[in-house]
């Protein structure tokens, strides 16, 4: 074999089969090394004990994994812990896992730096500087899985890190498939979530493609909010998001759009605001996250009250409008929503590896 190396992590089953037999090997030998690789955690073809010696030794040359090495790993108070990601050629990205009761997330990044400039997340401030690969979007998942305490389970991934998923939406697709297939990770299709900013001509292309939750990043029921909080508004306004949002077939009670609502103290918490929240999705089956805003030196912004907060979510209650008031989790690494920003979490909190 001397053709260039096969990155592992950037191709979905079917494609992966095809490669292995354009390399001349059975293309069942891919089911075996992605089981290996995805399933078991194992990434040197020698300890695939149930290959061929000779085809062991192939693959050593052959594929090429661990697109990203994990620099650092930050473990909040909470249990929440943030690893900050390097890619071969110096990039880095970071990811977040959130252990809770009855589940644990892990929050991936699609890009590194994002280009929206939304004027109260930290990413936004650093602008854009690429996309990334399907493989060193996959292989936070596989650094990550490795850096959880004894214990640590991995039951949810959402893609809410660093960048908007629907600008990068090829890789981001293949890296979808490549979660949700059985013979790779296999996590129920339920258990991934991709968000957006609302790049609208793309959400339904992903719902398409593929039965994941959707998220849909909100925070303004006004144009002139939206416009001033997410400027991605100016391209696709409230009317034209939310009007796509209602006309798709894929969503249903059982499967609602999740919005998520940053609330900002004096911008977008006022009751009024709650009411028109209620009218503008009305027609979508929806669930409201409701975020108090983290806080950080990029933007001007602060949450509001705790008291402010409870009214606002209870006038969606009262309408019927299911809807959740988040804890900020991670905060005291700079690990909540709007956050990353690779600064680190305080020397205390960081720890080598
Ligand atoms: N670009 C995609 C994926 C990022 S998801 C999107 O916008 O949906 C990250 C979520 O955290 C988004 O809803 C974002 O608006 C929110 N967020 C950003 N900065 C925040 C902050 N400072 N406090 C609370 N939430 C924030």
């Amino acid at each position: 074999m001397n053709e260039r190396p096969l990155e592992l992590n950037d191709h979905s089953l079917p494609r992966l089969r095809a490669a292995f037999a354009e390399r001349g090997l059975a293309p069942f030998r891919a089911e075996q090394v992605a089981g290996w690789v995805y399933r078991q955690g194992v990434e040197d073809p020698a300890q695939m004990s149930n290959l061929p010696g000779e085809l062991r030794a192939e693959l050593g040359d052959a594929i090429r994994l661990r697109a990203l090495e994990l620099e650092s790993l930050a473990c909040s108070q909470d249990g929440t812990r943030k690893g900050v990601l390097r890619a071969r050629d110096g990039a880095r990205v970071e990811s977040v896992w959130i252990p809770e009761e009855h589940r644990s997330t892990l929050c991936v990044s699609t890009q590194v730096g994002c280009s929206l400039r939304c004027s109260f997340c930290a990413t936004g401030a650093l602008g854009l500087t690429r996309n990334l690969t399907t493989a060193e979007i996959v292989d936070q998942v596989c650094r990550m899985r490795e850096a959880l305490p004894e214990g640590g389970a991995l039951s949810n991934v959402v893609f809410m890190g660093m960048g908007e998923p629907l600008l990068n939406l090829p890789a981001v697709l293949e890296a979808v498939r490549i979660l949700i297939d059985p013979k790779a990770f296999g996590f129920a299709p339920r258990r991934v979530t991709v968000s957006t900013a609302g790049v609208v001509p793309r959400i339904p292309t992903l719902l398409r493609a593929a039965p994941v939750n959707l998220a849909v990043s909100l925070h303004a029921t006004t144009d002139a909010v939206r416009d001033e909080l997410v400027p991605l508004n100016r391209r696709f306004p409230l009317r034209e998001l939310l009007g796509t949002l209602a006309a798709l077939p894929e969503l249903s009670r059982r499967r609602p759009v999740f919005f998520e609502y940053t609330l900002m103290e004096g911008v977008n918490d006022a009751p009024e605001d709650a009411e028109r929240l209620v009218k503008l999705l009305a027609q979508i089956p929806s669930k409201v996250n409701l975020i108090p805003m983290n806080p950080h030196p990029d933007a001007p912004y602060r949450p509001p009250a705790p008291e402010v907060a409870d009214r606002f979510l209870a006038v969606l209650a009262r309408a019927r409008l299911t809807a959740t008031l988040r804890r900020p989790r991670g905060a005291d690494i700079a690990a909540a929503c709007g956050q990353l920003a690779l600064r680190g979490g305080g020397d205390d909190a960081l720890r080598s590896r």
